[in-house]
């Protein structure tokens, strides 16, 4: 059985309890990070810290813990659990204000602040990066901030499902013509030496993964272009991936039905792939 933590405890997970008057359960009212873990370490841990304190400032939320908190509590959980590979998700939410309201409670609401572990054994390893994704596109039918790294995760649950019935592994949302981003990802094509991905904005996810890969990929002398791109112009790239904290960089190797290249992960993505595990193991906490 895991140990979790909740306000301040290490608890059996099925001790560990939230108030029903939570609003992280009744209305998304909670910001998470999900920071990977490789081989017993944290990867980009500076990076998931900063994200989380920019997430909660803007929605006014006092961040609860200092990073040098956040980081005890990562570690303690790993080393509870006996992870080596897999995950560790946090969660803060405006806490229990006693009743329902949709005004913000005051102050003295203490927020609820929950961590656990997922074991992921040989997650880097991973059969299916030698394989590459198939998506689909799907309308981006999500709410404007995008930024903000909310518990609201409806819609792309809604996407994974249709990803599913269709048969491949994700779903890229699009918007006014333009891919936003993965249901859980940062989406990327790749033409000759040019990696390109959306710039950043309220519409997409401020990817911890995609600013180590761009900071790499500018190393490594790719050519990087942040602007928008379209499905079609994604369907005659030379070859497509995504980035996440979990997958890290998964090749992309079918766009609704069209395959990419010659349908096996492209260069680019194999190698980002590759250099971002071995400089992020090497950085790791
Ligand atoms: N976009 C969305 C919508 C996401 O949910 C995620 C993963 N949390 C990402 C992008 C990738 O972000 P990161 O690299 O920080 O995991």
């Amino acid at each position: 059985m895991r140990t979790v933590y909740v306000n301040g405890d290490y608890l059996p997970e099925t001790e560990a309890k939230v108030s029903v008057f939570d609003r992280g359960f009744l209305m998304a009212d909670g910001v998470y990070e999900v920071t990977s873990v490789l081989g017993g370490k944290l990867i980009d841990f500076g990076g998931h810290c900063k994200r989380l304190s920019r997430s909660l400032s803007e929605l006014e939320m006092k961040n609860p813990l200092s990073d040098e908190e956040w980081l005890a509590i990562h570690r303690e959980l790993v080393a509870r659990n006996d992870i080596t590979d897999g995950m560790v998700y946090l969660q803060v939410t405006r806490g229990n204000p006693g009743d329902r309201d949709f005004a913000y409670p005051a102050d003295d609401v203490q927020p609820t602040v929950v961590l656990f572990t997922q074991s992921k054994p040989g997650l880097a390893e991973s059969p299916v990066a030698k394989v590459g994704w198939k998506v689909i596109s799907i309308p981006d039918a999500r709410w404007a901030r995008r930024d903000i790294k909310t518990v609201q995760l409806l819609y792309p649950s809604m996407g994974k499902m249709m990803a599913k019935k269709a048969g491949v592994d994700d779903a890229w949302f699009v918007e006014d013509g333009f891919v936003t981003e993965g249901t859980s990802n940062n989406a990327y094509i790749v033409k000759g030496n040019k990696i390109v991905t959306r710039a950043l904005s309220n519409d997409i996810l401020h990817g911890i993964t995609r600013a180590a890969v761009l900071r790499f990929a500018k190393e490594a002398q790719f050519d990087v272009e942040e602007r928008n791109f379209t499905i079609e112009e994604a369907q005659s790239a030379d070859e497509a991936f995504i980035t996440s904290a979990s997958a890290f960089v998964m090749p992309v190797v079918e766009i609704d039905g069209k395959s990419l290249g010659n349908g096996t992960p492209g260069n680019a993505a194999r190698r980002m792939r590759e250099i971002y595990l071995e400089e992020m193991r090497k950085a790791a906490i």
